[in-house]
């Protein structure tokens, strides 16, 4: 019989984090645990709020589940459907749901989670990590903060863009990514922004223009000498076609995704449809974190970085070398208590 149990966790955020659209200190998780013939699987639902659930969503929609008719090996397409079929909406904690699931079975068969998506270790993109918008001595601690990473990526979206930049330049000449969080509102502007910040070293921009805003995207992109990512705008399986044209790639996160199956299928049709991928994250624990790791072998970019912005991580730090995640032989996630 299948067990589940679940606490509301605030996970505190190191410095308050500021993008285009808002700023917060925190951030509310539902953590879980499936139980089954002695294993625990651990599964995370991160929420940020303007995704639009909470503790309260994730309750209501934990309380209709019923995992009795689960049998193993686990079929996810099944599985998503099934979950679908209780709410639309609420990928947060569906993913968190996914997560524990895919934690459990490969305990269960005593193999490495990432070994059943067929992810090598060895191909593990460096992890950026990120900066909100913030004043130049704020930016430069955070930069020291932030030294075993390779690659910096910053928030823009604001009227002093330029300025941010320089300042992160007079602390560091590491590569740069870039998320405007649809922050910039005119198409040529974005457009000479987008050539100044290539000169500037960065490798990449996500979601320039607003998400509904096709035309303008499409137009940045066309023009574009660095790659233009959507984030905002590609959020389940079936926006990774309607990206195709108006970005050169997609953002996965698999608090957009519903989980770990669903964002395995996303990044295979990205690669079909000759898109880039990066995977990212919300603020995320090591569970959520060590969740997208799994996958990240399979994409061009990673841009994981919650542990390195939360305070109190309720689990161990995954291993960090080389400004890469490190995967183990561990079973399922590889993830640790404290
Ligand atoms: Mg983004």
């Amino acid at each position: 019989m299948m067990k589940i149990s679940y606490q509301p966790f605030e996970l505190q955020l190191k410095h308050p984090f500021t993008i285009a659209k808002f700023s917060r200190s925190s951030t509310p998780v539902m953590l879980l645990q499936i139980e089954y013939e002695g294993y625990t699987g651990y599964g995370e639902a991160s929420m940020v709020p303007y995704m639009g659930e909470s503790i309260e969503t994730a309750s209501q929609f934990l309380a209709k589940l019923d995992l009795s008719w689960l049998k193993m090996p686990f079929n996810f397409d099944e599985i998503i459907t099934y979950l679908d079929s209780i709410a639309p909406g609420n990928p947060n904690i569906k993913a968190g749901i996914d997560i524990a699931l895919h934690d459990l079975e490969g305990k269960i068969e005593n193999k490495p989670c990432y070994r059943s998506f067929g992810s090598d270790p060895a191909n593990m993109p460096a992890t950026s990590y990120t900066l909100g918008i913030d004043t130049a001595e704020v930016l430069i601690r955070k930069i020291k903060e932030g030294k075993g990473c390779h690659i910096i990526k910053v928030k823009l979206g604001r009227d002093n863009d330029q300025e941010l930049i320089n300042t992160i330049r007079s602390a560091t000449d590491k590569p740069l990514y870039v998320d405007a969080n649809q922050g910039w509102a005119d198409k040529q502007q974005g457009l000479d922004m987008v050539f100044w910040l290539h000169e500037q070293g960065v490798v990449l921009i996500e979601q320039p223009m607003a998400k509904d805003d096709i035309d303008s995207n499409a137009w940045i992109t066309e023009r574009s000498p660095i790659p233009i990512i959507g984030d905002e705008s590609v959020q389940r399986y079936s926006d990774v076609e309607k990206a195709l044209g108006v970005y050169h790639g997609i953002n996965m996160k698999l608090m957009k995704s519903a989980g770990m199956h669903e964002g395995y299928r996303m990044i295979m049709k990205a690669k079909e449809l000759g898109l880039k991928t990066l995977i990212g994250c919300m603020s995320e624990t090591s569970c959520g974190t060590l969740a997208a790791a799994a996958l990240a072998p399979l994409c061009d970019w990673a841009d994981l970085d919650g542990p390195f912005l939360t305070s109190n991580n309720p689990f161990l730090d995954p291993p960090f070398v080389n400004g890469r995640w490190v995967l183990t032989e561990d079973a399922g996630l590889g993830l640790k208590n404290k």
